[in-house]
């Protein structure tokens, strides 16, 4: 599968990462435009995004997050659009996870205090913390939005990355992700890219998200989102404060 979108004569261009169920070429592009365009990102987003395979809920969810429009092309008129394609061709490629800034020495602390602990490193607003914690109560990673630079750059979807990055296998089964907030779309399908298979993985979210970010997260129960993302098997609670 890939995914383009031209701005201005260039054409920016994206292929599904092999090895990496999260890193499709939608997100691909997305997340690459951010990292290598950071000054230009929010008006090449504002071109309508190409696709030639059927679009994941994890490209639905950041396209509504983090670009604007979207069209799904066949084979055929994929190659009748790009396959003459004459200006610059800018390729984008998966990121290389920044688990640097996600690792950190887990305490023995409540979930709820670490969570609250991260928040000091969030970079935008609001807030969000993430952490992964095995079955036996062990923290494997945390992280924090940083939205202020990249608007696809939710705690979760860096989670997601960094734990690919440093492991590239899904959590031992039976780990919880415990969020600070309910996940949007874009992180919820994330998470499940995570999984591998979304009966290994509980997530626990400890507020509410009133606003439309999380309103069609596949942890909403009956939306479309949900049964995209084979709901009967995923397993998220939203924690008693
Ligand atoms: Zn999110």
């Amino acid at each position: 599968m890939r995914a383009a979108l031209v701005h201005q004569g260039v054409l920016y261009l994206s292929e599904c990462a092999p090895r990496s169920p999260h890193r499709s070429a939608v997100t691909t592009l997305v997340r690459g435009i951010w990292r290598e365009y950071p000054d230009q990102a929010r008006s090449l987003l504002r071109n309508r995004i190409f696709t030639d395979g059927p679009l994941s809920p994890a490209c639905e969810g950041m396209i509504k997050v983090a670009a604007k429009r979207f069209e799904v092309l066949s084979p055929i008129e994929w190659e009748a659009r790009f396959a003459g394609f004459h200006g610059t061709v800018q390729t984008l490629t998966a990121l290389v996870p920044d688990t640097e800034g996600h690792t950190f020495a887990p305490k023995d602390l409540p979930i709820r205090e670490l969570l609250a602990q991260l928040r000091h490193q969030a970079e935008g607003y609001p807030a969000v913390t993430a952490a992964l914690v095995d079955p036996e109560g062990r923290v494997l990673i945390g992280s924090w939005n940083r939205t202020a630079r990249d608007r696809s750059a939710h705690a979760e979807v860096n989670l997601v990355e960094a734990w690919f990055g440093q492991h590239n296998v899904p959590p031992p089964q039976g780990s919880t992700l415990h969020v600070s907030l309910r996940p949007c779309a874009m992180c919820a399908a994330q998470i499940l890219a995570l999984a591998g298979d979304p009966g290994t993985l509980r997530v626990v979210f400890y507020e509410e998200d009133p606003g439309p970010a999380s309103k069609n997260s596949c942890l909403v129960p009956g939306t479309d989102l949900w049964h995209k993302a084979g709901s009967p098997a995923w397993q998220a609670w939203l924690a008693d404060s």
